[in-house]
């Protein structure tokens, strides 16, 4: 496996010559499998240039991963010389919106005001498929997929060959509270000992990964200001890939107002805290070989499968602040599905007793019952068993956190939230527990 950096900044491409050595562009990274197979990561700004050096071969047959389609990640597609040459075939993968498939988010910016040349009417065979999360073969190559916690429904990517695993994992921002459960000893890396389910779940998707190309726009000391933004620090980057006993990390998604100088400091950040760990700051034009042994394994048929939701999910929230209730109602049934408010924790139970509900949002601090004795109760009906409980509180001390995972919810907000990051939290569970019910 080779990779290739064509674009390593987040957001906003930044040109100019205090960031000539890490390169200005948006996101995209190229990866030639052991079998050949060609893996391109994003497609911000750097695809313009990794078409032209593809394209000089002639036609391509490329699959391009798409983490999400915020604006930086796409924006290199109606550049993307391949699409114009006649005999390349592209397949692009990536999750749908909230409001939208993925087909018409990617397909939007080549709306006529934007572009003139319309997606459908690329030269090129240009395949589209949505994804949720699961697993699925490309050849000899196993890809798993999992939601990111970012602002928009965000895919990380894993790739296992023959020879050793790739994750991409960019757009993603730590979960609520402390990394680490209260009393965690110092230099110790269990998973069992993160706070927070979500970062648990995200350090099993980098598990063992022989390359972890990982979300690190911030550092410790400017997180604060960036809270709720979607993005990670270099401190909760290095930590997600030690618990997960990765072998090498590259620091990705840069900001675009750090210039060189800046990213060479986070770096030797990282690698101060990095222990064993290989870490690097991805720099545009850098070029990694991983591995040469080429894989023999048995080729899988099964193919990538579309997301399920269901087509108008019910949701159940809970709190007393009418405030509150009033936003989450406003939001969330805006993103098309029905919304049925309680303003106390025995209310809550007793509709969620009598009728079905695909997730519930529960307030802490609620009069009559609270929400973790709700939960409690809850998780107690049979057919609540699997139901996704989310708590969304201003309880936001580490012990909290850990009281409420201990009840067995499943999520844990606090408030105040970013709204864009809880509806693609809500979003991402309703598409998970969709899967489950499936099976
Ligand atoms: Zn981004
Ligand atoms: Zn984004």
């Amino acid at each position: 496996m080779r990779i290739r950096f064509w674009g390593v900044r987040g957001s906003i491409a930044a040109p100019g010559p205090e960031t000539a050595r890490y390169g200005g562009n948006t996101p995209c990274v190229e990866a030639r499998a052991d079998d050949g197979t060609l893996l391109i990561f994003d497609c911000g700004t750097g695809a313009r240039k990794l078409g032209i050096a593809l394209a000089r071969g002639g036609p391509v047959r490329a699959h391009l991963f798409i983490s999400h389609t915020h604006v930086d990640h796409i924006q290199g597609l109606p550049f993307f010389l391949p699409a114009f040459v006649p005999g390349s075939h592209l397949t692009v993968y990536g999750p749908a919106g909230i409001d939208r498939s993925f087909p018409s988010a990617l397909g939007g910016q080549m709306d006529y005001a934007y572009f003139p040349v319309p997606m459908d009417q690329l030269p090129a065979q240009v395949e589209i498929v949505e994804l949720g999360e699961g697993e699925f073969g490309i050849g000899s190559l196993r890809i798993r997929t999992q939601f990111m916690n970012h602002t928009a429904p965000t895919l990380g990517y894993r790739v296992t060959t023959g020879g050793g695993t790739l994750v991409y994992a960019t757009d993603h921002e730590a979960h609520e509270g402390a990394t680490w459960r209260p009393g965690h000893a110092n230099e110790t890396f269990d998973e069992a000992d993160l706070l927070h389910a979500g970062d648990q779940r995200h350090a099993a998707f980098l598990r063992d990964a022989d390359i972890v190309i990982h979300d690190s726009q911030y550092h410790a000391g400017d997180y604060p200001a960036k809270a709720g933004w979607g993005h990670s620090t270099i401190e909760y980057a290095v930590d997600m890939a030690r618990v997960a006993n990765a072998k090498r990390l590259v620091l990705f998604h840069h900001d675009p107002n750090r210039d060189d100088a800046g990213v060479d400091a986070l770096a030797r950040a990282a690698r101060a805290q990095a222990g064993d760990m290989d870490v690097i700051a991805a720099a545009e034009g850098d070029e990694i070989v991983l591995w040469e042994r080429a894989s023999d394994d048995a080729t899988e048929a099964e193919g990538p499968h579309a997301p399920r939701i269901q087509t108008r999910a019910r949701i159940l929230v809970a709190d007393d602040d009418p405030a509150i209730l009033q936003v989450l109602d406003t939001v969330l049934s805006g993103d098309g599905y029905q919304v049925i408010t309680a303003v106390d924790g025995v209310m809550a139970v007793e509709l969620a007793r009598s009728d079905g509900f695909d997730l519930i949002l529960l307030d802490v601090q609620m009069p009559r019952l609270d929400g973790l004795a709700a939960a409690r109760q809850l998780r107690k009906e049979a057919r609540l068993h699997d139901v996704p409980i989310v708590m969304l509180t201003a309880r936001t001390s580490d012990r909290d956190i850990e009281a409420a995972f201990a009840e067995g919810v499943t999520d844990y907000i606090t408030k105040p939230f970013a709204v864009a990051q809880m509806r693609a939290r809500v979003r991402s569970w309703l598409s998970r527990s969709a899967e489950v019910h499936e099976r």
